[in-house]
């Protein structure tokens, strides 16, 4: 099987618990929630989001046959001293609508801490390191575990309450992003303020003017 990526890039990780923190970011070209094309938003099941998914066409995108060619590419990118292995973070779009065995086997083998971001409807395979879920209003959460829950706050009917049943170590709310994305960052942080089991999530990575 290959795989289509939109880019692979080093960077800071913006947003979440890692926030800060050198990683190589593999996006995954497509999603399960919306097409990516802006003339099909208003009917996908995922109508806020901020991301090209679409296509090969970004920094060392392509169709990639093997997992070794990703690999040698993350290797490339990597400038961590040898004592710190690899960070790197599988996002999208979806990534695990095309994470397999074989690349995560391949991604263990060269010692990299195996982050992912997912919309949760996906079932998380072995062998990941740091699971980030960020829930989405209409679509049916099948991950209810994992290291940080990362709720784009606010989404129309969700309270950010009844997730807290769900087995995760941190909860994080992050300012939806857009046309009120004052207005939002300042219901974030009100919202935090009163529930202190929620922290806040910055995309801090916009305001550096990074990737
Ligand atoms: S689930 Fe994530 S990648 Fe997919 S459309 Fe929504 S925000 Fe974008």
């Amino acid at each position: 099987m290959g795989y289509k990526i939109k880019s692979i890039f080093y960077t800071l990780q913006g947003e979440g618990f890692h926030s800060g923190r050198p990683a190589v970011f593999v996006r995954f070209t497509g999603c399960n929630l919306w097409s990516g094309y802006e003339k099909d938003r208003k009917n996908a099941i995922c109508e806020f989001c901020d991301t090209d998914f679409i296509g090969t066409d970004g920094e060392n995108g392509g169709d990639y046959h093997n997992p070794e060619e990703i690999c040698e590419i993350i290797n490339m990118l990597w400038k961590g001293e040898n004592k710190h292995n690899p960070f790197v973070v599988c996002t999208g779009g979806e990534p695990l609508l095309q994470m397999n065995e074989e690349l995560i086997g391949k991604f263990r083998d060269n010692n990299y801490m195996i982050a992912i971001e997912t919309n949760g409807t996906i079932a998380i395979p072995q062998g990941i390191d740091w699971t980030c879920v960020s829930p989405k209003m209409k679509a049916e959460l099948i991950v209810k575990s994992g290291n940080e829950l990362k709720l784009v706050y606010p989404q129309d009917q969700l309270n950010p309450q009844d997730l807290l049943n769900m087995d995760f170590k941190h909860f994080f709310l992050q300012p939806k992003a857009g046309p009120d994305l004052e207005e939002n960052t300042k219901i974030c942080v009100q919202y935090c303020l009163k529930h202190p089991i929620w922290k806040l999530s910055l995309q801090t990575h916009k305001h550096l003017n990074i990737h």
